[in-house]
């Protein structure tokens, strides 16, 4: 039986990039995935001749610039800036809330008008101590863009009543004064040329690869070809649920190929910020790429409450979950031949630069 140095389980991002960095110094790595293709969440495929983000919309944003030479050493990253539109009953505005925002909420052209009204709408509300996110985001913002483009929202993400959801989800709100649509801060942003899954294909060459392989399903045996277990899936899974489920909060997606329609909405991202509509936003995937395809992929995204055997996305950090991880991680720093990374293991929101860079800090420690 060949013996690897490190069994990788999971394709994902913290996988592909580990498994890369390790087999670069010469070690023995067999990676593996119960899906059917690589890359986990940021795969993308190859639909029309277009890219679809199949688990989510992704945009490469960091401000790290190891981390950013680092994936430009495999794809070349294209010029995407992600400048999300809100769409409330028919009415569009920009994102995040700048000066664009500003002229088309109240025809305000300056930034001093526009702080101006901030300050009247923070004042008017009369908020000091907010007891529950409505309260919070309107002593933050004033009730104007607080109903238009938070409320309906933020309820339909949460699927409960911004009254009733607690302060923290908010802690600040963003504003610039400038006309900038910019959704991130970061110095760096892009979207692979060719898609992510050509990423990770460069990541993985020259590594063994296995899909439609789930590691519970033969652990013994997989268990016995390495030395060594890099595990990148849920961890409350790994010790068998033994205290109980980890949750998540998840999305799910309804796609269409609209053929013979070469531009469905313009751009990339709109959020749908009322009640009425039932999905959060709707994704375009080709202007990711700024393709000119003749037909389009688009995306409608719904949040809803997760249950067993959903696809677990978003880690919920709240009271019982954290107290719940914190117990599963004891033991897994307990094991002696496994390490855990990447999102599900560590049960923790990563953005991919985050998870590159931990993956890169932990091949390094190896
Ligand atoms: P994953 O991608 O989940 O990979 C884990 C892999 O392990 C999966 O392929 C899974 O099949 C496999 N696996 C699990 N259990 C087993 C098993 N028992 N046997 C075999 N294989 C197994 N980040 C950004 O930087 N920008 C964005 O715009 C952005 N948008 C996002 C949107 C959404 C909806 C979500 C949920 C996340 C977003 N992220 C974004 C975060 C990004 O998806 C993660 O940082 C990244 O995917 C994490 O990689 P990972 O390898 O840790 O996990």
């Amino acid at each position: 039986m060949v013996k690897f140095n490190y069994l990788i389980v999971g394709t994902g991002l913290f996988g592909a990039t580990i498994a890369h960095s390790l087999t670069r110094s010469g070690k023995q790595c067999f990676v593996i995935d119960k899906r059917s293709h690589i890359g986990g969440n940021i795969y993308t495929k190859l639909v029309n001749g277009i890219n679809v983000h199949k688990y989510g919309a992704h945009i490469f944003h960091t401000s790290n610039k190891r981390v950013w030479d680092f994936v430009n050493s495999f794809v070349e990253f294209n010029r995407y800036i992600n400048a999300p539109i809100a769409n409330y009953k028919g009415k569009l505005y920009n994102l995040p809330f700048n000066m664009n925002t500003f002229y088309q909420m109240w025809g305000v052209t300056t930034p001093e008008q526009a702080a101006t009204k901030i300050e009247e709408q923070r004042r008017e509300s009369g908020i000091t101590h907010p007891r529950n996110l409505e309260e919070q985001a309107i002593s933050l913002i004033g009730k104007d863009i607080y109903y238009t483009l938070i409320k309906d929202y933020t309820e339909k993400q949460w699927g409960r009543k911004a009254t009733e959801l607690p302060t923290f989800i908010i802690r600040r709100l963003p504003v610039r004064l400038t006309f900038d649509n910019n959704y991130f801060n970061d110095k760096y942003q892009g979207i692979p040329v060719g898609g992510y899954t050509k990423l990770v294909e460069k990541l993985l060459e020259g590594v063994e690869v296995k899909l439609d392989m789930d590691y519970f399903e033969n652990k013994e045996y997989f268990d016995s070809v390495a030395d060594r277990i890099i595990y990148t899936g849920e961890i409350d899974r790994y010790f068998d649920y033994c205290f109980g489920h980890l949750e998540y909060r998840t999305v799910s997606f309804e796609t269409e190929v609209l053929e013979g329609v070469s531009n469905y909405q313009g751009n990339a991202v709109v959020n749908y910020t009322d009640a009425e509509t039932p999905y959060t936003r709707i994704i375009e995937h080709k202007h990711f790429e700024f393709g000119n395809q003749p037909d389009t992929v688009i995306s409608k995204e719904y949040s809803k409450e997760w249950r067993l055997g959903d696809e677990p996305y978003y880690p919920v950090n709240d009271e019982r979950n954290s107290a719940l991880y914190t117990k599963y991680k004891a033991l897994a720093d307990a094991q002696e031949r496994v390490i855990f990374g990447g999102r599900l293991a560590e049960y923790k929101y990563y953005d991919m630069h985050q998870v590159i860079e931990r993956a890169l800090n932990l091949a390094n420690s190896l």
